[in-house]
């Protein structure tokens, strides 16, 4: 079925090349067809389950290798370590300007089947959505890159910079495993890039109102993991204090430990431009957000979007937690983890200090899990210029933003060897379902593919007239 929508789109493309032979640019897709086979794509491609832990990606990496030898392109696939992969392919161009990588990773984060309204891996499409786990993070962004990059091949189009598809493993657990891996060992492969576009940043839709967020920088991983010991006993002896009783101590003063609101550089840009989408009296708001802070009304409001009070401070979110695994038994030991992020500049050693004072307790042991330092890429480049040129064609009026990213993508492998990187994928999503990311009933909407697909072509063309 596939293949027979293949050879009708290629009919369809090599229609219109004849018609417009004298465009440097032979053809536009027909973006419904495109629509339709992305939407089969990402239903097929959620079916493969990589959730990490474990990973399992190499089955993600050959399913794309299988996809892109269907359109005539041979792709590499490295194996990091048993079972994970990492996908590799070049779409040449003349060379007259340096390449352009589309980024995205294979793994998924967990999905608790019972949870969700449908099969998470069974690639459920209904009413105009595509369900399932890494429907938006990252198998949708990888299903549009894909488009991009067969619809380029199919239609013969002109490149003056080559187009790497990048598909990487790890990335949920912090990457080491995938991009880390690749910087480490096959950084010629992409040693001449010169832009990366990979997750993160997209369509931003709030309250109806649209914005281009490109994620220019991130917040820094800090993940903490917290040991508490204690006497172990019988539970039918209650003692004082235990590993246990210390760790929810320590836990019950860390939930209540509000971290200093700060209002960072690029965090004030990105509500400056925000600003001009606003009713005169938020934007007044938007345009000083440090000052606007200092009022408690305000203050209340503003923390209590979960985005937004991510960008002005250094956040906590208690994640793993583990004691006994028997009700009758005092552990000596219980440990719980942190998910803690830091705002550009912050030192995760003074922050972990400052979460020790807060507890207080020398029974209570603190270590860093992960943590890598926060790095951002310049907003004055001819990628966002060309990003700025297609939202100004395709959505007149709607703000450019460069935006900072609470959460963090492997962007900073590649930002660490100078190849400018931002997180934007043309796909346009609601707040309602950016929600449901690392969430339950996880999808991508059909319409987000197409105009995805769309967007990231449109882009890649601004890039290489
Ligand atoms: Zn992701």
């Amino acid at each position: 079925m596939r293949l027979s929508k293949r050879v009708f789109l290629l009919l369809v493309s090599s229609l219109f090349s004849c018609v417009v032979l004298t465009s440097a640019w032979p053809a536009e897709p027909d973006w419904a067809a495109v629509e339709k086979e992305a939407g089969e794509l990402l239903s097929h491609y959620v079916q493969i389950d990589t959730t990490n832990p474990p990973g399992n990606e190499l089955s993600a990496a050959n399913f794309w290798k299988q996809q892109l030898a269907q359109e005539g392109l041979e792709a590499q696939v490295f194996e990091s370590q048993t079972g994970r992969g990492v996908v590799y392919a070049r779409l040449k161009g003349t060379g007259e300007k340096k390449p352009l990588i589309l980024l995205h990773h294979l793994d998924v984060v967990p999905a608790v089947k019972t949870d969700w309204e449908v099969d998470p891996f069974a690639g459920i499409v209904k009413d105009g959505y595509v369900y399932g786990r890494g429907a938006i993070d990252c198998k949708g962004v990888a299903a549009v890159q894909f488009m991009v990059f067969a619809l380029l091949k199919r239609l013969g189009m002109p490149l003056k910079r080559d187009l790497i598809f990048l598909g990487t493993a790890d990335e949920e657990e912090g990457g080491r495993q995938g991009a880390g891996w690749f910087v480490d060992n096959h950084f010629d492969l992409i040693a001449d890039a010169e832009f990366l576009l990979t997750e993160g940043g997209g369509i931003r839709v709030r309250d109806g109102k649209r914005s281009y967020d490109i994620d220019i920088a991130e917040k820094a991983p800090c993940w903490i993991q917290l040991d508490a010991s204690g006497p172990a006993g019988h539970g039918s002896r209650p003692l004082p204090e235990t590993a246990v009783t210390r760790l929810i101590r320590a836990l019950d003063k860390i939930l209540h430990y509000e971290t200093e609101v700060k209002v960072t550089p690029a965090v004030q840009t990105y509500f400056t431009t925000l600003a001009t989408q606003e009713a005169p009296a938020k934007a007044k708001r938007f345009r000083d957000l440090k000052r606007a802070l200092t009022d408690p009304t305000f203050r209340k409001d503003f923390l209590a979007n979960p985005t937004y009070n991510a960008l002005v401070r250094n956040t906590i979110s208690p994640t793993v937690l583990e004691g006994s695994n028997k009700t009758n038994v005092i552990p000596a030991h219980a440990r719980a983890q942190l998910d803690c992020r830091l705002l550009p500049g912050e030192d995760p050693q003074q922050f972990v200090a400052s979460l020790e004072k807060v507890v207080s307790d020398p029974e209570v042991h603190f270590s860093i899990l992960l943590n890598f330092p926060p790095l951002a890429s310049a907003a004055d480049t001819e990628l966002f210029r060309a990003i700025r040129s297609v939202a100004e064609r395709h959505d007149p009026q709607v703000p450019v933003v460069p935006a900072v990213l609470g959460g963090f993508t492997d962007s900073h492998y590649f930002r660490r060897k100078g190849i400018v990187s931002y997180g934007f994928t043309g796909i346009a999503l609601t707040e309602e379902d950016g929600r449901r990311v690392h969430g339950t009933n996880e999808r991508m909407p059909l319409t987000g593919l197409r105009e995805g697909s769309q967007i990231l072509f449109e882009l890649v063309q601004e890039l290489n007239k």
